[in-house]
């Protein structure tokens, strides 16, 4: 099954992953990185088809997707 990881660190909390992905399944998060930015998560990895769309549009290239 497809899974995503957001590098907490690297996430400047844009919002560019949670538009782009097609099932909507990602988010800004409660968490707060070291630099003081929300993280984007992952809200149900069940339906992620690892399309890599997140990873490609994310202009801090924090995410990677497994397939
Ligand atoms: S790989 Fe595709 S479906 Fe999965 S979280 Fe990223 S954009 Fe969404
Ligand atoms: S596109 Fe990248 S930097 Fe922007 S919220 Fe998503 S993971 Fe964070």
């Amino acid at each position: 099954m497809p899974k995503i990881e957001v590098n907490k660190e690297f996430c400047k909390s844009c919002g560019l992953c949670t538009v782009q992905c097609p099932k909507k399944i990602i988010k800004i998060g409660s968490e707060v990185n070291s630099k003081g930015y929300n993280i984007a998560e992952q809200t149900d990895e069940s339906q992620c088809t690892g399309c890599k769309l997140c990873a490609i549009v994310c202009p801090d290239t924090a995410i990677t997707v497994y397939k």
